[in-house]
């Protein structure tokens, strides 16, 4: 027996709660923190010097915390790179593919 209109409605609405919850299942993003170390005497306290670093950092959330890693070499900076891109392309796209298809079959429904 095919799916009742109100039954897709209601697969619908649960995949696009599921959607709007994937930001937090993205294991994380890079950020590059640009220092300034304080010292008067140090070139970074000029206005103009762009400061030290970017040190570059990973941050992700775990059990509701916020947690930030250092990405010392530029191998670690490339491994943390493709973990972000791997995980959240797949997640995505999934979940873009079925609430799509959902909504699709939720408008054939329609009278
Ligand atoms: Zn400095």
């Amino acid at each position: 027996m095919p799916p009742t209109l109100s039954q897709l409605e209601q697969e619908k609405r649960d995949l696009l709660r599921t959607f709007s919850q994937l930001g937090d299942l993205r294991p994380g993003s890079i950020t590059g923190i640009v220092r300034r170390c304080g010292k008067p005497t140090c070139h970074c306290a000029q206005p103009d010097d762009p400061g030290h670093g970017p040190n570059l950092r990973l941050t992700y959330k775990a059990q509701g915390k916020t947690i930030s890693e250092a990405l010392p070499t530029p191998i670690a900076v490339r491994k943390a790179e493709r973990e972000i891109a791997e995980s959240s392309s797949s997640s995505v796209m999934l979940s873009c593919k079925s609430t799509s298809n959902c909504a699709e079959r939720v408008r054939s429904k329609r009278p």
